[in-house]
C-alpha cells in the first residue's frame, strides 16, 4: 500500500466531489463534503459527535486532573485510532491557546489524535484567520466546546504591558500582534489590578470569550443560545499545571 498513491486517489476524489457540489457551494460546504467522506471499506468511523458542552468539560477537568496526579497518559495516538480518523474528524472542543512551548493543550488535558481542534498563536487572540478556523470546527464539525486558554506569565501578554507601561516598542510584525491584547490590559489596570500581567492574562481570555458569546456570526450564536455550544475561559498555570475554568458562562438547556 503505498500512501502515495491513496493520496492521489483521495485528491481525485476530492476534487471529483467538488464538481458534483456545483459552482454556487462554498468553500465551507466543500470542506464539509469532503471531510464526510464515505469511509474506505474496512475503516471504522468513530461515532458523529454527540457530546453535550457540559460532558466535555467535565472530559477535560478530568485529563486535567489526571495530568496534575502525573497520571496522564497520552491520548490514543496508535495507529489504530489513525486509521479510525483517516477519513474524519470529530474532535470535542475547539482550543484557542498560547503558541507558548510550555502549554500544549492535548498534553494538559490527556487528549490524543483527532480529539481537539487548536488554534495556536502567540497570545491566543482572534483574528479573521482564527475565527474562520473557529467558526469551521463549529459550524462543519459541530464540535460543542470553544476553550479560550491564557497561561501564567505569557510573554505576548508580557509585551503589552510594557507596551502599556513603558511605551515599549518591538520589531517585525511583534507590535501589530500584541495590538490585540492591549485593550486587555487597559481594563485590567483599569480596574487596579496588583498583579497586572496576570490580571491582563484573565482579561485578554474574558475579552475573547466575552466577544465570541456577544458578537460572533450567526452559526456560533444561534449554538451557544441553543445549548449546542458553550464558550469558556480558562487559565493555565505553569507552576502547579492547573487550568482554571475561571469563565465557564451559563449551562443552557439544549433545544
Ligand atoms: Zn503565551
Amino acid at each position: 500500500m503505498c500512501d502515495g498513491q491513496e493520496q492521489d486517489g483521495l485528491s481525485r476524489r476530492a476534487l471529483m466531489g467538488r464538481a458534483a457540489v456545483g459552482a454556487a457551494a462554498t468553500a465551507f460546504g466543500m470542506i464539509g463534503s469532503t471531510a464526510l467522506a464515505a469511509p474506505t471499506p474496512g475503516t471504522a468511523l468513530p461515532a458523529p459527535q454527540s457530546l453535550t458542552p457540559e460532558q466535555v468539560l467535565i472530559q477535560l477537568k478530568r485529563g486535567n486532573a489526571e495530568f496534575l496526579r502525573g497520571q496522564s497518559i497520552a491520548g490514543d495516538v496508535r495507529g489504530r485510532r489513525r486509521l479510525e480518523i483517516a477519513r474524519a474528524q470529530y474532535p470535542v472542543a475547539v482550543l484557542v491557546s498560547c503558541s507558548d512551548s510550555r502549554v500544549p493543550p492535548e498534553v494538559l488535558f490527556g487528549k490524543g489524535l483527532g480529539q481537539l481542534f487548536i488554534i495556536r498563536n502567540a497570545g491566543n487572540t482572534i483574528d479573521t484567520t482564527a475565527m474562520g478556523s473557529l467558526e469551521y470546527a463549529v459550524a462543519e464539525l459541530n464540535v460543542p466546546l470553544v476553550v479560550v486558554m491564557g497561561h501564567e506569565r505569557c510573554g505576548a501578554v508580557a509585551a503589552a504591558v510594557s507596551v502599556v507601561e513603558k511605551g515599549a516598542t518591538f520589531p517585525g510584525s511583534i507590535g501589530r500582534m500584541v495590538e490585540p491584547i492591549i485593550p486587555a490590559v487597559l481594563d485590567a489596570r483599569r480596574q487596579g489590578a496588583v498583579d497586572l500581567l496576570d490580571a491582563s492574562v484573565r482579561a485578554n481570555v474574558s475579552r475573547t470569550v466575552g466577544r465570541l458569546r456577544e458578537f460572533s456570526e450567526p452559526m456560533v450564536l444561534d449554538r451557544i443560545r441553543t445549548g449546542r455550544l458553550r464558550v469558556v475561559g480558562a487559565r493555565y498555570d505553569l507552576d502547579d499545571g492547573r487550568v482554571d475554568f475561571f469563565d465557564e458562562g451559563p449551562v443552557r438547556p439544549r433545544t
